[in-house]
Parts: structure tokens; C-alpha cells; sequence
């Protein structure tokens, strides 16, 4: 193993960091197609000059997906892959008059660097450059083959990567990968998900009449809003119990380890209350199940937003003829987005809303790693010693957000762990997105040792 100290490193990662400003101040907003082609060529390059190979691959539509490769050292295991899955487009940067600096110009101060994609995720991707640089600078050199997939369109729903996964996915072969995004909680803690759920995103929708009526006709005339919030209370009760047959039916049951890494999860009930104001007793109270096993190993079924009729200043006296809703689930491994959409109107069916139709706007299945395999530990022992004992490490069996991670699966079937280098106030999506250059330091030892462990 080398024998890189962390003030070598540090130095190293401060030579390069014109690098990582000139990636930072190239506007890749995927949304609106900006600086796609410079990004690709800039990011090809970023791995050409450490000695990788590239691969630019174009040929299925969308923005290009980078594909790089560097070679174990001699000395190194040739035999074992790590990926890196990364992605170059960003977020835009509006509302423009709430950045402190340029968003396009990259900005130290006191210690926290603010750019758009300095967090998301251009960083991550720097980071993980940087370890290689590092290690290509000892005697013993990489001790492990590595692979990059770098898209383009993560900030607009990967539209096209399963494509690219599916015709490449032996380019792409890999024993285990890091996944885009991770760093530190709210309580300075070091979050390594090891997978994430999925999501069903429903439209619901009540027609009642085919135009808005006069409410006088209330009298013997149904309504479209109280049609769709009637089939809504019909699919989750007061104890906020999921009413719908067959929503749970194929959930993966949760295994020993990853029942035993959940128990010991820590919840801060009083911080989550003060970070959202709540003013409502948490939804698990009083059930069998706690917070960080709800987070974790349960589907939600939430209204994200319910329209119709008149909301304006005033009155208005009306009945209206429509009525829409929004509802998200997050899905746990096993559940699929096609089956839930399908209880969901076969449930209502049966409960007398015929009218109401359910249609799948957006569908994602989840991804839980094997906690077994032993990459999950070569993650968790190397971030021990990135981040040191004064750092509490803590290992998720899977996200509550949601993400691509099943499609990887599906066609390079390998453990996704996640390291990056975020933190709570990195404000990813939102104006003076920033990272901590203390994290940035950390998350590159953390690819180097990662890379000794994996490659041993
Ligand atoms: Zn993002």
C-alpha cells in the first residue's frame, strides 16, 4: 500500500485545483443544452492528462455519456473494477439575484468553496481524479483497474442512460461502484447509503361534468372535488395505515444485517421537529415500527398537491367540473411503479370511484446492495480512516430519496455504496451551492484508501 500522507495529498489536490474552477466555470444547465459539447471535451481531457483512456459515447440519443478507464499498476489486482458513476450537467443557477458570488466563477471563502456544482457534482467527480492523480504519483500506482461513467442528463432524469447501460453495459463491467452523491448529516456524520428507494409517481383525476356549474346545482348535482378527496381518505386511514390491496404484497422482507444496521441508526426527534416546524406528531407515533425503519424499509403514499375548483382571494360560488392530484410513493425493493399504479385504480374500482383515473406519470424501481458483500466494508473501513474517530460513520441500507441506482443493477449487477463530499449546507439545486474544502481533502483520502482496500 503507499505511503501517501495527507499533506501530500492536500498539496497535490491544491495544484490542481485551477482544474477543477475551469470545470466549475463551464455553464452545464442540461435543461437548456448549455456547454455540453466543451463539458464533454473538458472531462475528456480532465482523464486523458492522468494517463486514462475515454470513450465518448453519443449514439443513442441525449447528451454524451464519457466513458473512462485507468489501468491497475503492475503491481496492483488487475482483476477487480470500481466505477465511478459521476454525472458533468448541472442545475441552473437562477434565481441569479440570491448567489453572493458568480455561480460560474468559483469562490473560496473561509474555507467553503461556492459555485453551481461544486456539490452537485462536479466535485465528487474532482475528488475521485484527484485520488488517482495521488496515486499515480507513489511508486506502487493504482492499486486497482477503475472505470468512470459520466453522463450528462442526470439533472433532467437520466433519460437516456439506461440505453447506454444496456449497449454498453460490458464496457461498463465493474465488481462494485461508488456512487454519485454522499457526505456529511446535519449532525457532522458521515452517511454511506448503500442503495435507494424507487418511486411511483400517480396522477389522479375526477371529471364530473363538462363544464363548471353553478352551485345552486349542488343540490343534485355530484362534484368532481369531493369525488377525488373521498377516493384520496379511501386509500390511507386516520392511523395513516395504506389502505390500497396489494400495495405491500411484494416487498423484499429486510435481512438480519440490514434489520441490525437500522436499529442502530440514531433519530433526533427534537431537530426534526425544529428543522421543519412541525406541528403534527410524527406519522409512526404510536405504531411498531420506528423513524429510521420507516425511512428505510417502508413505502410511503404521499398528496403532493390536490387542484381544483376556485382557491382565490374571496368568494366564488361554483362546482367544479374537474379535479386533479399528485401523489408520490417511494418504493422499497420488490414493489415495482406499473404494479402500484394498478392497485391503486383497481382499488379504487372496487371502493365505487370508477371515475377516478390513475395514470403512472413517472415510475422508478428501488435498489438495496447486498449488505454481505464485501465492498460494503471496504467503504465503511476506509472512511474510518478518511474521516478519523472523531467522525461517527454511518452505514444506510438504502436512501429515502430516490435514484437510478436499480439500472445499474440491471445490467452490471454490483454493490452501489455512496461517497461524496456534501455537506447539510451545501444547498445542491438552490443559489451558493458550496462544499467545505475540509470535506473535499477527507473525500479524497477516502478514494485512496478505498482503492488500497478494494484492490488488496
Ligand atoms: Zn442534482
Amino acid at each position: 500500500m503507499n505511503n501517501l500522507t495527507k499533506e501530500a495529498v492536500k498539496s497535490l489536490a491544491d495544484k490542481r485545483m485551477p482544474l477543477f474552477y475551469d470545470y466549475l466555470a463551464l455553464p452545464t444547465v442540461s435543461t437548456e443544452h448549455r456547454a455540453i459539447p466543451e463539458t464533454v471535451t473538458y472531462v475528456e481531457n480532465l482523464i486523458q492528462d492522468l494517463g486514462g483512456e475515454t470513450q465518448v459515447l453519443d449514439d443513442l440519443g441525449g447528451h454524451p455519456v464519457v466513458y473512462g478507464f485507468f489501468k491497475a499498476s503492475p503491481t496492483g489486482n488487475a482483476n477487480k473494477t470500481l466505477l465511478f458513476y459521476n454525472h458533468y450537467d448541472v442545475q441552473p443557477a437562477e434565481p441569479l439575484d440570491e448567489w453572493q458570488t458568480d455561480p460560474f466563477t468559483a469562490t473560496e471563502k473561509e474555507g467553503i468553496l461556492y459555485a453551481r456544482g461544486t456539490a452537485d457534482n462536479k466535485g465528487n467527480f474532482i475528488v475521485r481524479l484527484n485520488a488517482i492523480a495521488a496515486l499515480l504519483e507513489t511508486e506502487d500506482g493504482l492499486p486497482c483497474n477503475i472505470k468512470f461513467l459520466v453522463e450528462g442528463e442526470e439533472e433532467i432524469g437520466s433519460r437516456n442512460l439506461e440505453k447506454y447501460l444496456q449497449k454498453y453495459a460490458d464496457l461498463f463491467k465493474a465488481d462494485a461502484c461508488i456512487w454519485e452523491f454522499g457526505g456529511k448529516d446535519n449532525e457532522e456524520r458521515f452517511v454511506i447509503d448503500a442503495g435507494i428507494k424507487g418511486m411511483a409517481y400517480l396522477e389522479l383525476t375526477a371529471d364530473s361534468a363538462g363544464i363548471d356549474i353553478h352551485s345552486s346545482m349542488g343540490a343534485i348535482v355530484d362534484n368532481a372535488a369531493w369525488r377525488l378527496t373521498q377516493a384520496l381518505a379511501s386509500m390511507r386511514d386516520v392511523e395513516n395505515n395504506i389502505l390500497v390491496e396489494g400495495f405491500y404484497d411484494d416487498i423484499t422482507p429486510p435481512t438480519k444485517e440490514e434489520k441490525e444496521l437500522v436499529a442502530s441508526l440514531p433519530f433526533n426527534l427534537e431537530s426534526t421537529v425544529a428543522q421543519y416546524g412541525l406541528t403534527r406528531p410524527l406519522i409512526t407515533d404510536g405504531k411498531e415500527i420506528t423513524p429510521s425503519e420507516a425511512l428505510v424499509f417502508y413505502p410511503t403514499m404521499t398528496i403532493c398537491g390536490i387542484l381544483s375548483g376556485f382557491v382565490g382571494e374571496g368568494t366564488k360560488t361554483v362546482l367544479p367540473r374537474t379535479a386533479k392530484a399528485k401523489v408520490d410513493c417511494r418504493l422499497v425493493p420488490g414493489q415495482t411503479p406499473a404494479h402500484i399504479a394498478d392497485c391503486v385504480q383497481k382499488h379504487l374500482d372496487k371502493h365505487g370511484f370508477e371515475d377516478v383515473k390513475v395514470h403512472l406519470l413517472d415510475g422508478q424501481k428501488a435498489f438495496r446492495s447486498n449488505m454481505t458483500d464485501p465492498f460494503v466494508q471496504q467503504v465503511v473501513k476506509s472512511a474510518e480512516k478518511a474521516y478519523g474517530t472523531d467522525t461517527e460513520i454511518l452505514l444506510v441500507p438504502n436512501n429515502a430519496g430516490t435514484g437510478p441506482m436499480y439500472i445499474f443493477d440491471q445490467y452490471l449487477k454490483l454493490p452501489i455504496l455512496c461517497s461524496g463530499v456534501g455537506w447539510s449546507g451545501s444547498r445542491a439545486h438552490a443559489p451558493n451551492e458550496s462544499i467545505r474544502m475540509a470535506d473535499f481533502y477527507e473525500g479524497i483520502m477516502h478514494m485512496i484508501y478505498l482503492m488500497g482496500e478494494f484492490g488488496k
